[in-house]
């Protein structure tokens, strides 16, 4: 049989229907999926010792005839050893291996082979335990080399996966190479097929590093050229142009209870001008945590509004919608607009309860012309009168698909004319690193908000230890009676846990019975009834309540700006990124403000990373540290968010990002509609349904 890229890897020799049954738990199915099943690490046995030289606890590689070698059964614990003696030029040794009789139906006596693995001192002298084995051949695959290692599951063995890939090998030279030869002159790269067969079976630590390099180039370039082509779409695709009202914009600002920030009003005029052209704006804007997204994104709306369309604003909680509805409601206050509020359980027109029927009715009829909400405003039933801008609000909370359903909802097609789609803003508080937001929102614009408002002072923040917790709910004590509100958290290791709401409501209960009887202490958590919740965050919010316990479903948004101290339980549970949005609840005014942090873990990895919140100096810094820490898969989440895509290079690879980046707009500007580029074109189609497309 003459394999093909296309062979099904049951088809393969020596590959029978149990071993093809795992193969396709890994994901492989087919030679090319092998081809592209990359060794995530190597080890290094390309050096040959003498065994005179050998030292124990080392990873080694020797070369020598076979002496003896015999299996022992050992009763009393029931197993076998292989016994072997190994002579080179310079002396024998023994190596030894556990339950793997086989092997000397393999290895003879007389035999030359070589010996990879590591050496140990035991109670019989330095031995090789368990070593790779393998035959003096023209090319080795398993020893005296850089041998791949591959991740292995489902049972199957190193060998077996190492037996296999060295098999279709051959076959790398008949995959099409997709960059084209320019690109690939430019950028110093070497072909695909000398790639991939250095990536598994390298020559040396030199042509390893081409190897990867290339590789991870075309994962990041793939990303790229995705992210230029939605760019150039989006070029292609109509929206409403917004005309900025100048007048209007003054009387709104003047009419705030502080100055915009000279960074606010930047942000606000960057967008204004984005939403003045007659196709969408895409943009991403950061902001640390509490610098004041939202006034921004009000400020656009109004200047919508006055054009005669529709604005929406969905953020991921009903408690932050109902946050929202109220803070914009009052900053719009003397501006006469009317301000929807939809969520599951609430429905409000202009600050009147209204039905599911009503609502949905002034949507539709374009009535209410500020509509703020949760995922509810994503429901089928939902139309939209003029919809001209989008605003999602800490968009990291939502899946792709539920960003790019809001704004497909919008488009406006009338007769058979084309699609127009509202302006989108996503905002963040999970401060993205530059480099990391190239990538990941390569297809968005950026805004980034640095400054905080005027007034703001430095949030303290100690990583308390117990013997001083007493100390803790004193100072919590003394600030209470300044006037101040607390918030406590506790971790929730699941949004479904049990067990978790268990220990939130046991804090609740030590907190107001035993701790602070005669405060009035209230409790917060995801599985209570909405309009509970509500109530609960009525009462703090109005100053009802002094304390207020809660998991993290005060994560996002929340603006209380009377709290003055954020107290964390088991702080080794949250990431940094959490930690730091939970920080930030408090500190949002003027009043000093304290970060309390506890855990009961004495890692020193975990008080390190702790103690990043203490020394960064602003969200940004701390995404790096956090970035060092954790990489960035497990940090946003998103390896299973995004980039399922990225399995060799990382968002790390900086220079490499710019570098894709720079190639990826040379083909756009080059050729947008990718005519001389075919190849790229079906790796783009392929690959729409990963697009952000928001
Ligand atoms: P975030 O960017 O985290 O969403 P918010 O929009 O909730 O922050 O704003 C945080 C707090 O700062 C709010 O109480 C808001 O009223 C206040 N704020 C916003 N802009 C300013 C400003 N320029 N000066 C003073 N306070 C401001
Ligand atoms: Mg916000």
């Amino acid at each position: 049989m003459k394999i093909k890229l296309d062979t099904k890897v049951g088809e393969l020799p020596r590959v029978g229907k149990i071993l093809s049954k795992k193969l396709n738990k890994l994901g492989l199915f087919t030679v090319r999926d092998l081809l592209f099943y990359y060794p995530f690490r190597y080890q290094d046995f390309s050096t040959i010792s003498h065994i005179a030289d050998i030292q124990p606890n080392t990873q080694i590689t020797i070369k020598g005839q076979i002496n003896l070698i015999a299996n022992k059964r050992i009763f009393r614990r029931k197993m076998y050893i292989t016994e072997c003696l190994i002579t080179d030029d310079t002396g024998s040794m023994k190596a030894v291996w556990f339950n793997q009789p086989f092997i000397t139906k393999m290895l003879k006596q007389g035999d030359t082979a070589y010996f990879s693995g590591k050496v140990e001192l035991t109670a019989y002298g330095i031995q090789m335990v368990g070593p790779t084995y393998e035959k003096i051949k023209k090319e080795q695959t398993h020893t005296a080399r850089i041998v791949p290692v591959y991740s292995v599951t489902e049972n199957l063995t190193a060998k077996q996966i190492r037996y296999l890939i060295k098999l279709v090998l051959p076959l790398a030279r008949d995959l099409p190479d997709w960059i084209p030869e320019k690109i690939i002159k430019h950028n110093k790269l070497i072909n695909l097929a000398a790639a991939i067969r250095e990536v598994h079976f390298p020559t040396n630590k030199n042509t390893l590093s081409q190897a990867r390099h290339r590789l991870k180039f075309n994962e990041l370039f793939l990303i790229q050229l995705n992210n230029q082509n939605i760019r150039h779409r989006l070029k292609q695709i109509k929206a409403l142009p917004i005309k900025f009202n100048a007048e209007l914009t003054k009387k709104f600002i003047a009419s705030l209870p502080w100055p915009l920030t000279a960074n606010q009003k930047e942000v606000g005029w960057d967008i204004l001008k984005a939403i003045s052209f007659d196709h969408p704006m895409n943009r991403l804007l950061e902001g640390d945590v509490g610098s004041g997204k939202t006034v921004v994104a009000t400020l656009i709306m109004l200047n919508v509004v006055d054009n005669g369309f529709q604005a929406a604003l969905m953020a991921p909680t009903e408690i932050l919608a109902q946050q929202h509805f109220k803070t914009i409601s009052t900053i719009l206050e003397k501006f006469h607009i009317s301000l929807a509020l939809l969520t599951r359980t609430n429905k409000l027109l202009n600050n009147t309860s209204t039905t599911p029927k009503k609502i949905t009715e002034a949507i539709r009829t374009g009535q209410a012309q500020i509509i703020i909400g949760t995922h509810a405003l994503i429901q089928k039933k939902i139309t939209f009168s003029r919809l001209g801008f989008i605003v999602i609000d800490e968009q990291h909370r939502f899946g792709v698909d539920q960003r790019k359903m809001l704004k497909q909802k919008s488009q406006e097609k009338k007769d058979n004319s084309q699609a127009i789609y509202p302006h989108l803003l996503s905002m963040t508080a999970t401060p993205i690193p530059r480099s990391l937001a190239l990538t990941l929102y390569g297809d968005l614009d950026l805004s980034i908000i640095t400054q905080m408002p005027q007034g703001r002072k430095k949030i303290i923040t100690k990583i308390v230890s117990p013997d001083k917790r007493q100390a803790a709910y004193d100072f919590i004590r003394n600030e209470i009676k300044k006037g101040r509100q607390a918030f406590v958290i506790c971790p929730l290791i699941e949004e479904s846990d049990k067990l978790g709401v268990r220990a939130v409501t046991v804090e609740y209960k030590k907190l107001s019975r035993e701790i602070f009887p005669n405060l009035k202490v209230d409790l917060l958590h995801g599985k209570l009834k909405a309009d509970k919740k509500e109530s609960v965050m009525q009462k703090f919010t109005h100053h009802e309540t002094n304390i207020l316990v809660a998991t993290s479903v005060v994560e996002v948004g929340i603006d209380v700006p009377n709290a003055s101290v954020m107290m964390i339980e088991g702080a080794e549970r949250f990431g940094l990124a959490q930690l730091h949005q939970f920080r930030g609840r408090v500190g949002r005014a003027k009043h000093q403000s304290y970060c309390f942090i506890f855990t009961d873990s004495e890692s020193a990895k975990t008080l390190a990373r702790l103690q990043a919140l203490v020394t960064a100096k602003n969200g940004f810094e701390l995404a790096e540290m956090d970035l060092e820490f954790r990489g960035p898969g497990e940090v946003f989440g998103l390896m299973q968010s995004g980039f399922p895509g990225l399995k060799i290079a990382k968002l790390t690879d900086v220079e490499l990002i710019q570098q894709t980046k720079k190639a990826a707009e040379y083909i756009f500007a080059n050729d947008a509609n990718l005519t001389t580029y075919p190849q790229i074109r079906d790796k783009i189609l392929k690959n729409n349904q990963n697009l952000h497309l928001e």
